[in-house]
């Protein structure tokens, strides 16, 4: 797609407004919206927008950071590869956007150019990857103030797919408007949960994905009179959503799943393994990257299948880095890596950029898992004597525990970059100055509509 080509599709499906989105530090999606008629010259300059944006908490507040003040702006700089025409409101559209420099420079606190710049790193090493995000997500209804589940349905209950049929199809039939093949749907554990997967991309395009796929599914829910919430924890006396990340590294051209290796007894290769390594060195300091929002940590428990330890295992779902069995008849393509502690509050980019980053420093040195965090029962279920022994540790179990993990981790920060390292450190401590002050009441509405 070129610039003329978006021009054309515009003009054909009859567009009035285009949207032109990007996602925060916060993990929100904001953006500006622009009539069809200066989309021309908008795709050749972008759209300005304050730097101070990046500096914005999740609850709107300025946070004081260097060169994101009142003064100087960037431009919201639309990829013409990510222009979709929106199903459910075909007079709109929507593009996704590199922050960039009046200058014409990718900017510092740019997450999208984040996640491109990782991905260069890779390919240095002959590296691609695929991936995909996998959002949970619950349908709710709204009482007064109160949101409240649309459901009590059993997990995979057929009776919670009858409850939700209606606004699943029309999901379905977006996202695959929008190029987004889907995969599988069933109504998930909690009441009104929903997790409707599609199939792994490129990974930028696998992060502008997620942002598609959270657009879509608010809207289309919308349209019903309900309510999507992709926050970690809507419900405290329900499950936790998650956002489940599957990754496998392949060659330049992608003909080769480079994490496969028959020879191994769980198929994975040397790469893998260096890639697990790299992972399960920074584990902790990624979840400020992968578990962002003050109601992470409210998911972030054991026992709740989101992951609470630092381990790896063959389809553990308690293991903070599952290795899925295999597809029969599909062994090389099937192989991946599913990174379990990350939820929608994360910033797609930030998240798998921070992942990609964390596995290729294991590649770049050569680093081996250790074999005492590889586990195949529940790590709840170990002694802790054993657990210590084996090196497993519990996750960070607040934001502030997190975020300092992440200040202290200089290739994360190094990879962040710095304008992006010191906007994002800012708006989670003031999320963490503000909601601890809290209670549980409080966070959750101030993150249930958020994402
Ligand atoms: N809802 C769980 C989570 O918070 C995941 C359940 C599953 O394995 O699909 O991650
Ligand atoms: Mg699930």
């Amino acid at each position: 797609m070129d610039h003329a080509d978006v021009l054309r599709q515009a003009a054909a499906a009859g567009v009035k407004l285009v949207s032109l989105y990007y996602c925060d530090n916060n993990g929100v999606i904001r953006g500006k919206t622009t009539h069809v008629s200066g989309l021309e010259q908008r795709l050749r300059s972008g759209i300005g927008l304050t730097v101070a944006m990046q500096a914005m908490s999740s609850m709107d507040e300025l946070q004081v950071v260097e060169g994101m003040g009142p003064v100087g702006e960037v431009r919201l700089a639309p990829d013409p590869a990510t222009f979709e025409v929106l199903p459910y409101a075909p007079a709109r559209a929507l593009m996704l956007t590199d922050l960039i420099t009046v200058d014409r420079r990718p900017w510092g606190a740019c997450p999208r150019d984040f996640l491109k710049r990782m991905l260069a790193r890779a390919e240095a090493l002959g590296l691609t990857f695929q991936a995909v995000m996998e959002p949970e997500w619950f349908l709710a209804t709204k009482h007064g103030d109160r949101f409240a589940p649309l459901d009590e349905s059993l997990d995979n209950s057929s009776i919670g797919s009858t409850f939700a049929l209606d606004v699943i199809d029309d999901v379905v039939e977006a996202l695959e408007a929008q190029g987004l093949r889907v995969e599988q749907y069933y109504p998930e554990l909690g009441h009104g949960q929903q997790e409707l997967s599609i199939r792994h991309a490129a990974a930028l395009r696998a992060a502008d994905n997620h942002l598609i796929y959270r657009e879509t599914v608010r809207n289309v829910a919308w349209k019903h009179g309900l309510y999507a919430s992709f926050a970690p924890k809507p419900f405290p006396d329900q499950a936790g959503n998650g956002c489940h990340i599957h990754l496998s590294a392949w060659n330049a051209d992608g003909t080769a799943n480079l994490f496969y290796d028959p020879a191994d007894r769980q198929n994975l290769s040397a790469l893998a393994y260096q890639f697990i390594g790299g992972v399960m060195a920074h584990l902790p300091a990624l979840i400020a990257l992968t578990c962002p929002s003050m109601n992470s940590y409210r998911r972030l428990s054991p026992g709740s299948w989101s992951t609470a330890y630092t381990c790896y295992g063959p389809d553990n779902r308690e293991a903070a880095l599952r290795m899925p069995s295999l597809f029969w008849g599909a062994e090389m393509a099937s192989t991946n890596l599913e990174f379990r502690p990350v939820d929608s509050s994360a910033n797609p980019y930030i998240a798998l950029g921070g992942i990609i980053a964390a596995g290729l420093d294991g590649v770049e040195r050569g680093l081996r898992p250790s074999g005492g965090q590889w586990i195949d029962v529940d790590p709840a279920h170990v002694p802790p004597e054993e657990l210590e022994r084996r090196g497993i540790q519990r996750l960070p179990q607040t934001l502030q525990e997190s975020t300092q993990l992440l200040r202290a981790d200089t290739m994360l920060t190094d990879a962040l970059g710095p304008q992006l390292t010191t906007s994002y450190l800012a708006v989670k401590q003031a999320d963490w100055d503000l909601f601890s002050q809290h209670d549980a009441e409080f966070e959750i509405r101030h993150h249930f509509y958020k994402y």
